[in-house]
């Protein structure tokens, strides 16, 4: 299969649509058969990028060896050699290959744990193939397809416009230059570059208004985002705030770590002791003391956190998320969709001369619409309904019809559930579409709350226009003047009793639709005669207030999610504070909160609700408090949504705030961790957030924040566990030092402990799964830093608990166990690493004693002590290893006086646990 380029693939701007149409035999208003787009895709290949070009092993592999001390430990082995101490020489490289050899395989490991998440948040696109519209994967387009283009979009792959509205592109993605750009399909004679050509659409840009339609030109590496791509290599950068504070940390203790180390070898030397031996033991020291593994094991703990994440359907699209996520304090959770089902079923309508109800549920249209009594109600009974009804059936971007005789809704479920009322009255889709062709539209945005079509009435004599608008009630009330009868005449509107109406329905949690219209005259009207011939849009950007005529409204209903109501309550366990924004109307909204227990045993939230118009009208100096005290707030613009993110960060909330539509996208940056839905959610939100949700669900942000708060647990556990394994280490060496003693432990020994210990023990850490009770505790505080206090105590204590285990042991063996230098030394260095074992099981809960906690909930601590135990076996027993680190079979008796040293720290530990806990919090 040979991949053929597509026709000189950046030429098209410079051609008019139907020669680009011609060139890449496509059909401007069918667009591609379906046959011949598979036959292409298979030549062009998939519309994909090659996933980031990684940095090549080999390059990563030279990479681990960058850092301080790798140097020093270089120089040492270098002198080591030219000194003829060979078995040193030998222990050093080992350690440094080692050293590269975990840093290489952690490094490889978090970027395909970050490798794999790319592929679950798939991107689809909207064609016309066949003549139809369908939604294909992005990655099936092939040049010469006819793509459509709304907002929110990203556009997926390179297009020549060949229609456009008010369609407005941010191209920082290419160009850099944030303000979006303004196209139209105008051919430009000039070879103008990228960032100029107004008649193209450029893979990967985002479409922030407006719309339009473009023939694909350039798919997959060919695309000039693919050009691009192939310049950058885009590697994904494993670093966080966390990581480079930590590597920031092990910089400053490296060199403070390697002053010590000159300053021990300087002493050395003063108390005339032999200068190679002291200056390896320096290097010992070095190594020994300094947490080497610590930001290699963060990120691979970050790594594993974001597969677990991935698990529970929460797709973290930026490192730093995992670790702000477990600090969240407060989540700010969208209504329609994420709480509740997004399943909308009408239920009741209400027009100036009637009230009615809706009887079945789901997408099909089985049901009846009845008069109160449960008489069924014939549309043409009531002119208002009828019109109602066919505002919901036509001012519409919804579809509704049967595949494989399972009836289904597509798109807005809002717009689905009016759709299905229409239908269960008899005005079904098709018969509405075929009498009210539509030749305008104003969108639905969530700041202008409605949307208006424009159709030519054919039903009339002489067939005239209508428009039709549906919207939020308050919103369609400013754009009436009058309102309608049963019997089909104009009188003045009563706003009062719709008002009435509306907040009663909207009390029981239903979200109310208003619908309006407008007859216009037929013939006479030449300008919108000319308009409409000229196929363009007459509608323009907005409806003038008091222009419409009131049809009714629509009642619907949409259940809360169970799993919701269950993770709000998790939420306040965890003294996580839920609020709810919504443009929905605020009784509503209240409705909803209360029967997800938003309002329940919270101590921050009082039942106070505030509705945008509420928000503008709070002074600037109480907006903060205003905020923290509402538990919803209703009929809130995106914009809004930036500043209550900014007023809580402005109270040192860690803010989870989700978005969905284009505007969001400030509100979601804002945010410490902004959230997108991977379902409804628009390509720009997607774009702008940390995280994305597959299922849409709330209950998945509560996974999310839960494994979060696990990860950090992690990363402390390791940290307590490191800290003091390494100050040991060092102190050890740097006692028998500074006090001029015979060491108790040699150098080349505690580059052994220092390195299988930290793989086969430390690492496994990572692993620990979360401890009960992990959502039962308050958030971490923002400000604390890792290093709390009671971790330095730990450190200390610890440390010093291993160098007088191994202290002691050495000298009681050599008095009174009477044994050799090697054999002492065997046994002290074996206190070192089973205290470490014993430890690392005090260190897998930060509350718990080490017993209390399940032996065989994380195996890996299982596969890395009995590795361990495997290791030091080898080095007590195995004549080979004997020669090279000193070392000599050791009796079962210093076996037992080492178990009795790690049980009595165990216990230290544990005692040390009750009083002052290592707890992230
Ligand atoms: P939500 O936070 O509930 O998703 P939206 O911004 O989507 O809020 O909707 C705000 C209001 O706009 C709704 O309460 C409804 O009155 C109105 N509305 C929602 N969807 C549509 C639509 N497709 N067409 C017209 N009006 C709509
Ligand atoms: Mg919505």
């Amino acid at each position: 299969m040979t991949r053929s380029r597509s026709p000189s693939p950046s030429g098209h701007h410079r051609l008019p649509v139907h020669e680009v149409v011609l060139l890449l035999g496509s059909d401007r208003h069918r667009g591609l058969g379906t046959r011949e787009a598979a036959d292409r895709l298979g030549r062009f290949g998939p519309n994909t990028l090659p996933s980031a070009a990684r940095t090549g092993p080999f390059r990563r592999a030279l990479r681990q060896f960058h850092h301080p001390l790798i140097y020093v430990l270089l120089v040492a082995g270098v002198i080591t050699v030219a000194l003829g101490q060979h078995v040193d020489s030998l222990v050093i490289f080992g350690v440094v290959v080692i050293n590269a050899l975990v840093g290489f395989v952690q490094e490889s490991r978090a970027e395909a744990a970050l490798e794999g998440l790319r592929s679950m948040v798939r991107t689809d696109a909207r064609v016309i193939r066949d003549g139809h519209e369908r939604t294909v994967p992005s990655a099936d387009l092939v040049p010469g397809d006819l793509v459509l283009l709304e907002a929110g979009d990203k556009v997926p792959a390179d297009l020549r416009l060949t229609r456009t509205a008010e369609l407005r592109v941010n191209e920082s993605a290419l160009t850099g230059e944030s303000s979006p750009v303004a196209k139209d399909e105008v051919v430009l004679h000039d070879d103008v570059p990228v960032a100029d050509r107004g008649n193209m659409a450029y893979s990967g840009t985002l479409v922030t208004t407006g719309g339009g339609a473009g023939i694909v030109v350039a798919t997959g590496t060919q695309t000039e985002l693919g050009a691009i791509h192939r310049l950058v290599g885009a590697a994904e950068d494993l670093r966080t705030p966390l990581t480079a504070k930590l590597a920031g940390f092990s910089r400053i203790l490296t060199v403070g770590i390697l002053a010590l180390a000159a300053v021990t070898f300087g002493v050395g030397l003063l108390r005339d002791q032999d200068a190679v031996e002291t200056f390896v033991a320096a290097i010992a020291l070095a190594v020994a003391a300094i947490p080497e593994g610590l930001p290699a094991a963060v990120t691979i703990t970050l790594a594993i956190g974001v597969s677990r994440m991935a698990r529970r359907r929460a797709v973290i699209r930026r490192l730093p998320a995992v670790e702000t996520l477990g600090g969240t304090t407060v989540i700010c959770s969208d209504k329609t969709g994420t709480l509740t089902e997004n399943r909308m079923t009408v239920r009741a309508l209400w027009t100036p001369g009637g009230v009615y109800e809706v009887t079945g549920s789901g997408s099909a249209p089985e049901g009846t619409v009845r008069d109160t009594a449960g008489a069924p109600v014939p549309v043409e009974s009531d002119e208002a309904l009828r019109w109602s009804l066919l505002a919901g059936a036509a001012c519409t971007d919804a579809t509704l019809g049967e595949h494989d005789g399972r009836w289904e809704t597509t798109g807005d479920p809002t717009e689905g559930a009016m759709l299905v009322a229409a239908a269960k009255a008899g005005l079904g889709p098709r018969r509405v579409a075929g009498s009210l062709p539509r030749v305008a539209t104003i969108p639905f945005s969530s700041e202008r709350r409605y949307m208006a079509t424009r159709h030519r009435d054919t039903s009339g004599e002489p067939s005239g226009h209508v428009v039709l608008v549906k919207g939020a009630l308050e919103r369609v009330l400013e754009l009436c003047d009058a309102q309608l009868d049963r019997d089909g005449t104009v009188r003045p509107l009563d706003t009062s009793a719709v008002r009435r109406a509306a907040d009663d329905r909207a009390g029981r949690g239903m979200r109310v639709l208003a619908t309006a219209a407008r007859w216009e005259s037929g013939p006479g009207d030449t300008e919108v005669r000319a308009a409409d011939a000229a196929g363009e849009d007459t509608l323009g950007t907005e409806i003038v207030p008091g222009s419409l005529v009131l049809t009714g409204f629509q009642a619907m209903l949409d259940p809360p999610r169970a799993a919701a109501i269950d993770a709000v309550a998790a939420c306040h366990t965890a003294d996580i504070t839920v609020k709810m924004i919504t443009g929905d109307h605020a009784a509503t909204a209240t409705a909803i909160a209360d029967r997800i227990g938003l309002f329940d045993g919270h101590p921050h939230t009082d039942r106070a609700v505030l509705t945008g118009s509420d928000l503008d009208a709070v002074p600037a100096e109480e907006f903060p408090d205003a905020v923290q005290r509402a538990g919803v707030f209703a009929r809130v613009s995106p914009e809004q949504k930036l500043r209550l993110v900014e007023a809580m960060q402005t109270r040192g909330h860690v803010v989870a705030m989700t978005g969905d539509g284009v505007n969001d996208a400030p509100a979601l940056r804002q945010a410490d961790i902004g959230i997108a839905m991977g379902q409804t959610g628009t390509e720009v939100a997607k774009d702008a957030a940390d995280m994305v949700l597959t299922d849409d669900d709330f209950a998945t942000i509560e996974a999310a924040v839960e494994e979060g708060r696990g990860v950090f647990d992690n990363l402390t556990k390791f940290i307590a566990w490191t800290l003091p394994t390494n100050v040991g280490q060092g102190l050890v060496i740097l006692s028998a030092i500074a006090v001029g003693a015979v060491l108790p432990i040699l150098p080349t020994q505690i580059l052994w402990i220092n390195m299988t210990t930290a793989v086969a023990l430390g690492l496994m850490l990572a692993f620990e799964p979360k401890e009960t009770g992990i959502m039962t505790r308050p958030p971490r505080d923002p400000g604390r830093s890792l290093l709390t206090r009671a971790l330095v105590v730990r450190t200390l204590l610890v440390g010093a608990l291993l160098v007088a285990g191994s202290w002691w042991l050495f000298r009681w063996e050599l008095t009174q166990g009477g044994a050799s230098l090697p054999e002492a030394r065997t046994a002290a260095l074996n206190v070192f690493v089973v205290v470490s074992a014993f430890y690392l099981f005090s260190c897998r809960s930060l509350v718990r004693p080490a017993w209390r906690v399940g032996p065989l909930s994380n195996r890996w601590i299982l596969v890395g002590v009995t590795a361990q135990a495997l290791a030091q076996l080898a080095l007590t027993y195995l004549p080979a290893l004997n020669a090279v680190f000193d070392t000599a079979p050791l009796g079962v008796d210093v076996w037992l006086r080492i178990l009795a040293i790690a049980v009595i720290t165990t216990l230290v530990v544990a005692v040390h646990k009750r009083v002052s806990a290592v707890p992230p919090r």
